[in-house]
């Protein structure tokens, strides 16, 4: 089995954290800065049942300027091309505006979604539903998976629901 998969969130939900964890060498460049990730950085992860190739986006928002343009649409176009999108959310942030362009822009693309809602390790177990009953409102995710990926809770778990979509 191969496939490629694109991570999508606003700027740190954790999507280079996520990146990093799965393949388990730093290679996505990490800060507390948003859009420190310009380009598409692709990473893989290979097991026995096959490898997924990982492409960390510059992140998808409105756009503020002409290179703000051109990220937004590098990371558009991504997902056309991808077998699988993950949409990283942050449990401890409130859904906003910049979570719902990205919604609109997934509605777009016929590419499959999981809903990856992280950073579980900062919020309380009954939290979640909550979180996860106002994404669904919002679009139909093929899954929906909690993880942490800084302490790797779950992680095994997503990477097996990757597979499965392979
Ligand atoms: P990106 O902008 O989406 O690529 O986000 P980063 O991966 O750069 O992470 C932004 C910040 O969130 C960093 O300080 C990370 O250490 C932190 N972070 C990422 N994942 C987790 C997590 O699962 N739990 C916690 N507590 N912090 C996290
Ligand atoms: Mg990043």
């Amino acid at each position: 089995k191969s496939g490629f998969v694109t991570i999508v969130g606003r700027p740190n939900v954790g999507k280079s954290t996520l990146l990093n964890h799965v393949v388990g060498h730093k290679i996505a460049i990490m800060s507390n800065k948003p859009q420190t990730t310009r380009n598409k950085i692709t990473a893989v992860h290979t097991t026995e049942e096959g490898q997924v190739i990982f492409i960390d986006t510059p992140g998808i928002h409105k756009p503020q300027s002409k290179l703000g343009n051109y990220m937004v649409s590098v990371a558009e176009n991504t997902l056309n091309e991808v077998d699988l999108v993950l949409f990283v959310v942050d449990a401890n942030e409130k859904r906003g505006a910049g979570d719902e362009y990205i919604i609109e822009r997934l509605k777009q693309v016929k590419t499959p979604v999981f809903l990856v809602i992280n950073k579980i390790d900062k919020v309380h177990p009954e939290a979640l539903l909550p979180i996860i009953d106002d994404y669904r409102k919002l679009y139909d995710f093929k899954q929906i998976i909690p993880i942490s990926a800084l302490e790797g809770n779950n992680t095994s778990s997503l990477m097996q629901a990757i597979f499965n979509e392979m």
